[in-house]
């Protein structure tokens, strides 16, 4: 029955990964919990089931503004399918409910904010409902950055409609948000799905943020000339200003972030999705549900928030199994900006001790001289072989002994708090390593301090390299609003020497890795 379907309503042979036992379970009434990465085919886990019970199958997304795309594409295929959310005018509204009653639809597409509602909920109550799927579930979970709160209030689907099956679906899945999401919805006798998390055809690589817009450029000229892919910025200014910056050097560029008008993000949106060789510059606003098969590359040109987060964006390069391109660049200035964002936070200790968590794996990420691959699907809970397509696998990193730089750079930070009770940010340290008597050095009389001109065998973005290292290494950290350095107990053993410290060189590193794609 299911294998009928796919054949005739979709048009595809065979089944993907659990896709088959996922939709038995489902077509026979079990609850199901589905993590399965970006393009693994989630859809079909519950618009088959849908067709093949009786009555209509509600599907709760976030994705308001992709639910007429959905729905249309269904409609194609020969689908009933109709969607409720705040787009539709009273006419069109009433059209959907009447077909939904008539038991003329396949799918009903809803918003989580719309089943909240006393009028959604009677009028569900008196049509026939075959399932719930609720997508993008992730939403539910407070910690992450998807989080909606209209999602919670899903918890009530399980009491009021107790023996409609339900199937919760993620492409986020650390075992944290994975157990929150069993827990806030009810989920407690569903069964478990969850797919490799592996996208093999993605080269993931990261690089040390020297010239921005000139490594972009390099990186979209030598490789990915004519192709499409998305360049996520922290900012709306930074979106606008590289959109710009693209279009000026000759590539066609398109910005998205949450400022522009509704009818311009819409555009641009359908203009990435139905043209060919569109760059889409944007916010991390951008792209949640978006199928594009052939993004050839997501470029970060900022330090995502977390490891999950980096991964969901880069997941949305490469979904027709082709090579394709995650790119990164940071600097040491993202993780002071960063950390400036997660002390400013609003929400208690425990919150904010959640975002530096987040943010010390991303950045342990960045630092790794291992398999990028083997450290992101171990954070996800994998067990893998180095990949051989990522950077730090083609072109192997050099470490180094960073024991002495560590200490002198320690012990900058150590004098100016012991000697001084002052602190300062990174630059001023690296200024009295390098002896510079800057405005500021001699202002403070820093060039008195033992330390002054100590590093000179390394150059400032040496040094900078080894304050993010050791950042990442949590030998070192970053606070408050100025970003000022501060020692941790890791410093310590560092400069009682019972600790060495191993760095990875990056002078040498090419800034493409060997094994070129178009070669
Ligand atoms: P997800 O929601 O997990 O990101 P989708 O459901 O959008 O993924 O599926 C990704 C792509 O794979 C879609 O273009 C879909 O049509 C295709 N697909 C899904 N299942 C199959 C299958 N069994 N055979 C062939 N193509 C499939
Ligand atoms: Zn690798």
């Amino acid at each position: 029955m299911a294998l009928e379907v796919l054949q005739r309503v979709f048009g595809y042979d065979s089944f993907r990964g659990d896709q088959r036992e996922i939709i038995d379970h489902v077509s026979g009434g079990g609850d199901a919990l589905v993590l399965m990465p970006t393009g693994g085919g989630k859809s079909l886990c519950y618009q088959i089931p849908a067709l093949v019970r009786e009555g209509t199958g509600v599907v709760i997304s976030p994705l308001i503004a992709l639910m007429q795309d959905q729905v249309d594409a269904l409609r194609t295929l020969g689908v009933r399918a109709g969607f409720l959310n705040s787009t539709l005018d009273f006419g069109e509204r009433r059209a959907v409910e009447a077909a939904f009653l008539a038991g003329d639809l396949d799918l009903l597409y809803l918003a989580p904010e719309a089943l909240g509602t006393a009028a959604v909920q009677r009028l569900l109550d008196r049509g026939t409902i075959s399932l719930f799927a609720i997508d993008e579930a992730h939403c539910v979970s407070q910690w992450g950055h998807d989080f909606r709160p209209d999602y919670l209030a899903l918890s009530m689907l399980h009491e009021r409609w107790p023996k409609v099956p339900r199937i919760a679906l993620t492409a986020t899945a650390t075992t944290a948000t994975h157990t929150e999401i069993a827990t806030r919805l009810q989920l407690g006798d569903a069964r478990h799905f969850v797919a490799s998390f592996d996208r093999p055809n993605i080269q993931y690589r990261i690089v040390p943020k020297n010239e921005p817009r000139r490594q972009l450029l390099t990186l979209l000229r030598t490789e990915h000339a004519g192709d499409a892919g998305i360049i996520y910025c922290l900012s709306r200014a930074s979106v606008e200003k590289i959109a710009e910056f693209l279009v000026e050097s000759g590539i066609p560029a398109l910005p998205y972030h949450a400022g522009l008008d509704a009818r311009t993000r819409a555009t641009n949106q359908s203009r990435f999705l139905r043209e060919d060789g569109l760059v889409m510059v944007a916010t991390i606003a951008f792209g949640m549900g978006i199928d594009k098969p052939d993004v050839r590359f997501v470029a970060h040109l900022d330090l995502p928030k977390s490891v999950e987060g980096y991964y969901q964006e880069t997941g949305r390069a490469g979904r027709d199994g082709l090579p394709s391109t995650a790119w990164l660049a940071y600097g040491l200035q993202d993780v002071v900006q960063q950390r400036k964002l997660i002390d400013s936070s609003e929400g208690d200790l425990a919150h904010r001790r959640n975002l530096a968590a987040h943010l010390d794996a991303m950045l342990a990420l960045c630092e790794t001289v291992e398999c990028r691959r083997v450290q992101l699907l171990a954070y996800f809970g994998e067990e893998s072989k180095p990949c051989g397509n990522c950077d730090t696998c083609l072109t192997p990193p050099e470490s180094w002994d960073g024991t002495i730089a560590a200490q002198k750079l320690l012990s900058t930070v150590l004098r100016l708090q012991r000697e001084r009770n002052q602190k300062f940010g990174a630059g001023q340290s690296i200024d009295i390593l390098l002896g510079r008597k800057t405005d500021k050095v001699t202002q403070h009389g820093h060039d008195a301090l033992t330390v002054f001109g100590i590093g000179t065998e390394l150059g400032e973005s040496e040094w900078r390299g080894v304050v993010r290292q050791l950042l990442a290494q949590g030998l070192l950290a970053v606070q408050g609003e100025y970003g000022v350095l501060v020692l941790t107990e890791g410093s310590t053993s560092v400069l009682s020497r019972q600790r060495e410290v191993r760095l990875r060189r990056e002078q040498a590193r090419p800034t493409t890795p060997a094994k070129s794609r178009s070669a």
